[in-house]
């Protein structure tokens, strides 16, 4: 930002309404070095120009009423940074997350590839972090609390074959001796698993370099290699969604194989760079929680109170979804066969009731006439089954 015309294009961007004056540097401090100095001739001094910073962006602001006594977390739980192939540190990570409105959010970098800051990568870390494998965590966490945003320490088990693919183990008290054991992919989800984590099948539809199953556009496939380990403990929840992919066949995998749905980011590259200033596409989890407490996120994601939310819809398992519809969509019967709807949610919310498709927008009344018979609506946009949306029973 080094001219005028680029400082009112940027302003202009953020809309913050900035006031720019003619000039800057008109606004100038100078910072004296006592009376006694002689006025040079020319200017040697330092210069405050104050007027050149802007005001910071304020936070999105996703509203999402309680679900049964449960608080509704945002979250993302799929997140790189330059401790592993990501281009920002946790910092930035933490900052993003914060301006997207998110409760809580876990840093995974890679065990197996870490091109950046690493013990061989690019640019190499000291004897005492080279192999700590907890670094993206530790750096990440005093960051987090003074921004009041939940970070969960995690790490992606990396494997370049397809079975098993990659794995997310999050609420990992020590992600070292899961490293430790890299030649066995099983080994290093037991040895997630002894310490209490969570264990995520990610992006199932991901087409590994060296396939040793699912080839190029071939179907999904829950493999048997990924049925052991269901059947052993070693794995609890799936990603239906991941970057900008969608899996459908995994909302009926969850419901088969008691799994947690997620929606993640995977994300590399700066938010800004992938989605923009608060872009409402950026994949969430939502996660219905007791408190706003990590402690609470985990013992939720074990009873797989989870729901997606990415590209304008939502997945999720009974009973959750239909309640967080009911927490969030207020119905009533009004005369002559019209019912009006209110969401009181940011959530993104399509009806179709007796033929007709309509909108729900945050906090605006809207009326439908209901045909005669009509029992039920359809959210079309709120998946609780693969093609399979979302089936409301009218009683009002
Ligand atoms: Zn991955
Ligand atoms: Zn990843």
């Amino acid at each position: 930002m080094t001219n005028r015309r680029d400082f009112l294009k940027y302003s202009a961007l953020l809309g913050a309404g900035v006031t720019i004056p003619q000039n800057p540097l008109s606004a100038q401090k100078r910072v004296t070095r006592g009376a006694d100095a002689p006025a040079p001739e020319i200017d040697t001094f330092t210069v405050q120009a104050g007027s050149m910073r802007l005001p910071a962006p304020s936070p999105r602001q996703i509203n999402i009423p309680d679900v049964d006594g449960f608080k509704v977390l945002k979250g993302d739980f799929h997140i790189h940074t330059l401790f592993s192939d990501g281009a920002v540190m946790p910092a930035d990570r933490v900052d993003e997350a914060v301006l997207n409105g998110l409760d809580i959010i876990a840093i995974s970098d890679h065990i197996e590839y870490r091109p950046f800051f690493s013990n061989k990568g690019k640019w190499l870390l000291n004897d005492k972090d080279a192999n700590n494998y907890n670094i993206w965590y530790e750096v990440g966490k005093p960051e987090a609390d003074k921004r009041n945003l939940l970070l969960i320490n995690s790490c992606e088990i990396t494997k370049n074959s397809m079975p098993p693919g990659h794995f997310n183990a999050l609420f990992t008290t020590d992600n070292n001796p899961i490293a430790a054991a890299v030649d066995d992919w099983k080994q290093m989800l037991r040895v997630a698993a002894e310490q209490g984590a969570f264990l995520l099948w990610n992006h199932p539809g991901w087409e590994a370099p060296t396939s040793g199953g699912i080839e190029k556009g071939a179907p999904l496939r829950f493999t048997d290699a990924h049925k052991e380990a269901h059947k052993e403990g070693l794995l609890h929840g799936i990603e239906l969604f991941n970057d900008s992919e969608y899996y459908p066949v995994v909302s009926d995998w969850c419901n088969k194989y008691d799994l947690a749905v997620f929606a993640n980011s995977d994300i590399h590259p700066s938010e800004l760079n992938r989605y923009g200033l608060q872009n409402p596409l950026r994949p969430i989890t939502l996660v219905l929680a007791k408190e706003r407490t990590v402690e609470s996120a985990k013992e939720a994601f074990f009873a797989k109170r989870t729901i997606g939310w990415a590209a304008g819809a939502l997945w999720g398992r009974e009973p959750w979804l239909p309640r967080l519809f009911e927490a969030s969509v207020e119905i009533k019967a009004l005369s002559g066969g019209v019912i009006e709807f209110t969401n009181k949610s940011s959530l993104p919310v399509s009806i179709v009731m007796g033929g007709s498709l309509f909108d729900l927008p945050q906090d605006v009344k809207r009326q439908a006439f209901r045909p005669a018979g009509i029992k039920t609506l359809t959210v079309a946009n709120w998946m609780i089954g693969m093609n399979k949306p979302l089936e409301i029973a009218l009683t009002v």
